[in-house]
C-alpha cells in the first residue's frame, strides 16, 4: 500500500501535500480542487440537459401556423395576429439558435407593443400565444408599478410573477411571456421632459428598461415552496418576450394632428390615400407614442408596434360563437354536463349583442349579459327533468331588466 505522503489525485496527479483535502474511494483518490472543478461540470451538464429539454417543450411552430392557432382564439385583428406571429417566430427562433450560433450576427429581441381600446384582446392574443408555445406566462399591471424606494411593486416583482407560474424553475421562465398591461399609464405628462413635474412615470420607464433590455435581476421567490431557504433568485431576462399594451387613450389626437401636418407637407401624395377618422390607430407609428409620453429608449426596445381594431357588431357576434372557446360554447358544454341540450336562437344572439354595443360594454360585457340571462336556468335546470333549453329574445329580454343593464354598464 502506498505511503500517505506519495498518495496522489488519481484525476490531476497532485500529491497530497498539494491539496487541502484529498479522498479515498475504492482504489483511487481525489482532490478538493477536481471535486471543485467535477462539481461544475455537473451542474453545467444539468443545466445544459433541462434547456435543451425545454427546447423540446417549447412548441414553435411557423409564423402561418401560429397565426392560425390565433385564429381559432381571436376574431379579426388580423395585422395583430400577423405581426405577432412574426415577432414571436424570430424570438423564439433566436433564443432557440443562440447555443450554436457561431457568427456574430446578434438577432435583437422582438418585444411588442399592442395599443387598442381596452376589451379589444390585447391580453387574449399575449395569453392565446404563451398557450401555444407552452411557456410560463404572466400579467402585471404596470399602474401599480412604482421606482425602487416608493410605496407601491418595484419593477423586480414582473419576474416574482413570472417565476411563480413557471413553478420556480428558473431556466422555464426565463423564457417566458410577460404582459404588462396598461402600459400608458406610466407615460409622462407632456412631449417636453424639461416643463413636466411628473418623474414618476418615468422613473418606472426607467427601470422597465433594465428588464427589458435584459438584464441578470435578484427576484424575491415570495412564497416560492422549492427554495424557502433562497432570499434571491437570479433571473436574467434576455430571452423573455415582453408584450406591453395599453389604450393610450387621446392618442388618436397626437396620430391625426401628424396626418393633417404630413397631409400639408406632401398634399399630393397623401390626400389621396383617404384617411379612415374612425379607426386612426391603424396609423400609429413609435413617434406617436414618444409624442403620448413614452421615452425613445422604450419605444426602442419594443420595436414591434400594433394596433387593435375597435369591435363592432359583427365582430361581437362573432366573438360569442365562433371562438373555440367561445362563451356560447361555454355554456353549451355546461348544460350537456346536465344532460341539457342547449341553444341560443339567431335572434336572441343578435338582440345580446345590440345590448352590448347599446350600452357600451365590449366583449367582456357579453359574458355578463350572457350570466344575467342564464342565471336563473343554471339554477333551476340541473334539478329539473327539461332536456331542453333554447334561449329566445323573449326569454333574454325577460332577463336584462333595464337596472341589470345598467348595473353592468356601471360596473364595465
Ligand atoms: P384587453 O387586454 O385589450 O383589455 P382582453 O384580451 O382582456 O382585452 O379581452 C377581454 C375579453 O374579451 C377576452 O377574454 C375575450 O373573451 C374577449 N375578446 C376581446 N376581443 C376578442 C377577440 N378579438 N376575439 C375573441 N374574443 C375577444
Amino acid at each position: 500500500m502506498a505511503k500517505e505522503e506519495n498518495l496522489e489525485c488519481s484525476f490531476c496527479g497532485r500529491k497530497k501535500s498539494e491539496t487541502d483535502l484529498l479522498i479515498a474511494g475504492m482504489d483511487a483518490h481525489i482532490c478538493d480542487k477536481c471535486i471543485e472543478q467535477a462539481h461544475g461540470i455537473v451542474e453545467e451538464e444539468i443545466a445544459e440537459s433541462k434547456s435543451g429539454n425545454l427546447s423540446k417543450e417549447l412548441i414553435l411552430k411557423k409564423p402561418l401556423e401560429i397565426k392560425e392557432f390565433l385564429d381559432q382564439y381571436i376574431i379579426g385583428q388580423d395585422e395583430t395576429k400577423k405581426a405577432m406571429s412574426v415577432a414571436v417566430y424570430n424570438h423564439y427562433k433566436r433564443l432557440l439558435q443562440t447555443k450554436n450560433d457561431d457568427n456574430d450576427v446578434e438577432i435583437e429581441k422582438s418585444n411588442i407593443v399592442l395599443v387598442g381600446e381596452t376589451g379589444t384582446g390585447k391580453t387574449l392574443v399575449a395569453r392565446t400565444i404563451a398557450k401555444m408555445l407552452n411557456v410560463p406566462f404572466s400579467i402585471v399591471d404596470a399602474t401599480v408599478l412604482t421606482q425602487a424606494g416608493y410605496v407601491g411593486e418595484d419593477v423586480e416583482s414582473i419576474l416574482s410573477r413570472l417565476l411563480q407560474a413557471a413553478d420556480y424553475d428558473v431556466v422555464k421562465a426565463e423564457r417566458g411571456i410577460v404582459f404588462i398591461d396598461e402600459i400608458d399609464k406610466i407615460a409622462r405628462k407632456g412631449d417636453n421632459p424639461s416643463i413636466t413635474r411628473d418623474v414618476s412615470g418615468e422613473g418606472v420607464q426607467q427601470a422597465l428598461l433594465k428588464l427589458l433590455e435584459g438584464a441578470v435581476v435578484n427576484v424575491a421567490p415570495k412564497g416560492g415552496r422549492k427554495h424557502p431557504e433562497q432570499k434571491f433568485i437570479e433571473v436574467n431576462t434576455k430571452d423573455i418576450l415582453f408584450i406591453a399594451g395599453g389604450a393610450f387613450s387621446g392618442i388618436e389626437k397626437i396620430i391625426s394632428k401628424r396626418l393633417n401636418m404630413q397631409a400639408v407637407g406632401f398634399s399630393a401624395s397623401l390626400s389621396e390615400d383617404k384617411i379612415d377618422e374612425d379607426n386612426l390607430l391603424q396609423y400609429i407609428i413609435p413617434s406617436d407614442l414618444k409624442s403620448f409620453g413614452l421615452i425613445p429608449e422604450i419605444i426602442g426596445r419594443l420595436p414591434v408596434l400594433s394596433h387593435m381594431n375597435p369591435l363592432d357588431a359583427t365582430t361581437l357576434r362573432a366573438i360569442l360563437t365562433e371562438p373555440k372557446n367561445s362563451i356560447i360554447k361555454q355554456y353549451t358544454k355546461l348544460f350537456a354536463m346536465d344532460e341539457v341540450e342547449f341553444s341560443v336562437k339567431n335572434e336572441a344572439l343578435s338582440y345580446i349583442v345590440d345590448k352590448a354595443v347599446e350600452y357600451k360594454l365590449g366583449a367582456r360585457g357579453l359574458r355578463s349579459l350572457c350570466e344575467a340571462i342564464l342565471t336563473d336556468a343554471m339554477f333551476e335546470l340541473p334539478s329539473s327533468n327539461d332536456k331542453e333549453f333554447i334561449v329566445t329574445q323573449d326569454y333574454a329580454e325577460s332577463k336584462l331588466t333595464k337596472t341589470t343593464l345598467k348595473k353592468l354598464r356601471a360596473a364595465s
